[in-house]
Order: structure tokens, then sequence, then C-alpha cells
């Protein structure tokens, strides 16, 4: 009898680095996960875990690894070892993750030749990310040509933002002949977020209105009205926005030229400069925020200026996003900070009472790995800790379009 195709294998493929999940679709266990990291660099490292029901066994181990494809070509080989490699009957397709799917897509898509050249022309949006994308894509067919291979888009849960949000007020001729508007990113995430959001309030989807800060490393804020994206904070790139941990967010374009015209800075100079070596990092050294609070706690003022700033920006979206909505039914936070950081919650909806945003200091101290309230009971609005999980919801997708579900507005997770 042939075996079922449940499963699932995620990749994630960065600029330096390859982040994979093997899953079993029939109960959404985890099989394996691991990355491969520093990819170009002198030392490589490849990581590897086998999760079971007796618990997990990782395996390590460093040597230089070139490029994408040799990257993935170890994680076959890992895979291989435990007899789950991209030979095997039960795998069902490779899901991917791509930064930037432009207009185009709004789903996650089956790859073939048209959309593989669509993801390539979107490079110089993505220059980083889209490439690596691409190696994924091509080094998963290489290994096993028959297996579907579905591109799952950051860019996707926000394609259809009314215009009024997505459009910049830059001259119309030379935004259209560039594609220049808001595309926005962790679309992924936030639509994980916001129909969690909505099952943790007992409401459906289509209901309710959700402001999700998805705070990690990069950090992006979405307004999310009955299940759609109708505005976030990322742009035509992920540097717009929020303070991050390395990327500055908003600021004034001006200081672009002026750096340009007064610093001597080349154009190479100031993408590096505001994406590389502002944030946390830039205002006071430290780009990791258990650093900067630990820091901030104990007086230093660089850190509390961080800190500061990078919380009067999230209130500032806010205000902003409950304005948009018009009625908030929830602000979600997630992602590494939104998670963990119970400090920069409270000091985020700090003083937004009149927004109807109060957050119990019991509940919001709690440690928890499941989607739970951190407001008190019968609040207006209720404030919600979701971990999110990119790589789950992904697979859903991919698991979905190859089993012709539709996953996207529906969702089954
Ligand atoms: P990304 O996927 O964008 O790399 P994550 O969502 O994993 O990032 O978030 C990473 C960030 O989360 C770290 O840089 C760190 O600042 C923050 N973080 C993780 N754990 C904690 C914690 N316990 N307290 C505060 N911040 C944390």
């Amino acid at each position: 009898m042939a075996e079922a195709r449940t499963r699932v294998l995620v990749l994630n493929s960065g600029s330096s680095s390859v982040k994979y999940q093997l899953l079993d679709m029939r109960d959404r266990t985890r099989l394996a996960a691991g990355l491969v990291e520093r990819i170009g660099e002198r030392t490589s490292r490849v990581e590897y875990t086998r999760l079971t029901e007796d618990g997990a066994r990782t395996r390590e181990r460093e040597g230089r690894i070139a490029g994408h494809e040799e990257a993935l070509r170890a994680v076959a080989a890992e895979l291989d070892a435990d007899g789950l490699g991209l030979d095997s009957p039960e795998l069902a397709a490779v899901g991917h993750r791509i930064v930037h799917g432009g207009r185009l897509f709004d789903a996650p898509t089956l790859v073939d030749a048209a959309v593989e050249k669509e993801i390539e022309r979107l490079a110089p949006v993505a220059p980083l990310h889209n490439p690596a994308g691409l190696a994924g894509i091509r080094t998963a067919r290489a290994l096993r040509p028959d297996l579907p291979q579905v591109a799952v888009f950051d860019t996707a849960f926000h394609a259809h933002m009314p215009e009024a949000a997505a459009r910049y007020a830059l001259e119309a001729e030379t935004a259209d002949a560039h594609h220049i508007r808001r595309y926005g990113a962790h679309g992924t995430s936030h639509a994980f977020v916001s129909r969690a959001t909505a099952r943790l309030l007992g409401r459906p989807y289509d209901e309710v209105n959700t402001i999700v800060l998805h705070l990690g490393n990069g950090a992006s804020a979405a307004a999310v009205r009955g299940g759609r994206s109708v505005e976030t904070s990322m742009g035509l790139t992920p540097l717009e926005g929020l303070v991050m941990g390395t990327r500055s967010g908003d600021i004034d374009p001006a200081v672009v030229f002026h750096l340009m015209r007064n610093a001597d800075m080349s154009a190479q100079d100031v993408d590096v400069l505001l994406n590389r070596r502002s944030g946390l990092l830039g205002l006071c050294g430290d780009n990791d925020m258990r650093e900067v609070t630990r820091r901030s706690d104990e007086g230093d003022p660089a850190a509390r200026l961080a800190l500061e700033v990078y919380v009067h920006r999230l209130k500032k979206y806010i205000g902003a996003y409950t304005a948009v909505l018009g009625r908030v039914d929830a602000v979600t936070f997630t992602a590494g900070v939104g998670e963990n950081a119970a400090a920069v919650r409270l000091a985020a909806v700090e003083g937004l009472e009149g927004l109807g945003l109060v957050v119990d200091p019991r509940l919001n101290a709690v440690r928890d790995r499941t989607p739970r309230l951190i407001s008190p009971a019968g609040s207006r609005v209720a404030v919600a800790v979701v971990p999110t999980d990119e790589e789950l919801e992904i697979a859903t997708q991919t698991y979905g379009l190859v089993n012709g579900q539709d996953t996207v507005r529906e969702g089954t997770t």
C-alpha cells in the first residue's frame, strides 16, 4: 500500500542561514528541526534535532558551507540519516518562506518556471532574501524533482491592503515605474497570530479587529480587520515602521540625503547604517532586548533611552492603528520580544486606558507558551500574548494547497 503523504518540509532561507522543520500534518507534530548558519563564512554550523515522543536529540557539526545549495544538501543528509530524507514517500511537499511576493502573489503558490522568474524579478526589493529563497527552491527540486514546491510569501497577507494604506504620496509615474508601494512583511506571522487571537476570544475570525505587534529582531505592526490586513508598518522593504534590533524604522527620509551630502556617505553606507547599525543597537550598543532591559534596570542611560524610544514608537502605532480600525477588539503581542518581554508589553500600553487598553500586571508576568489574555476580564479591548509559529503556518498553507484545501482565509490552525 502506498504511504500517505502527510509530511511537509519547511525551509526558511535567509541571507546567511537556512532554518528548517519537518512536520507531520496529521497531528501537526514536528519530526525534525534545525538550522544551517554562517553560510559562506569560514566556519558554518549545521544543527539538526530529531524530535520524538521520547524527547529531542541534537547533532551539530561545523565546517565551511559555501552556499545555499550546499546548505540544503547538508540538511537533506541529516534527515536522510534518520530515514526522513527528501526521497521519503511520506513527504507531500516543500514549503518555502519567500520574503517578497510583490503585488502578484496573495496566496501560497505552487512553484513553476514562471513563478520562479517572478520571484527573481522581485530580488531588487529583497536583495538578501529572495535569491536565498530561490536557491532553496532550486536545490530542493534538484534533490527531488517530482515533489511539489510551494512558495509562501511574507507579503501575501498584506496584498489586498486598501490603496490608501499601500500608496506612498510620491509622484505617481515614478512610484509606478519602480513598483514603489507598501508591501509589508511578517504576513505569515500576522495571519497566524490574528487568527489565533480570534480563537482565543472565541469569536469568528471575520468579525474580529486586531492590532498585531510582531516584535522580534525585525518588528512590525499590522491592523487586521476581520481576517484581512488593512495596514502594516513595514513598507517597500522591512526598514519602515517600528524600532527594531538593528533597523531604525521610521525616520525623516531627508536624513538619507542629508548624510549623503554632509557626511560623505554613499547610498550603500546609508543602507548599512539604517538596516544594520541603527535601532536598539544604534541607540545603546545592544540589539538584544534582554540585554537592553537588564542595562536599563541597572540605570544605564543609553539603554533606558533606547527602551523609551522603542516603546514610544510602539504606542504611536497602537494609537494610529486604533484610528485605522475604528473598533479594536484585541491588541496582540508576539515574537521574541512580544512573547517574552513583560516590561515592554506593560510600558507599551501604559497610559492608554482611554483607548480601552489595560494590562493586568499579574497576568502579564506569567511565563507561558500558550496563547493567553493579559488584560483584566471584561476589558473593552483584549490584550493578548500569542506565540507565533511561522513554520507551522507555512506547513499548513503548503499542505492545504497540495491537498486542494483553501487554508488561506479560513485556516485550520
Ligand atoms: P527574529 O525571528 O526576528 O530573529 P525572534 O522573534 O526570535 O527574532 O526575536 C528575537 C529577539 O527576541 C531577541 O533579539 C531578543 O531581543 C528578544 N528576546 C528573546 N527572549 C527574550 C526575553 N526573555 N526577554 C526579552 N527579549 C527577549
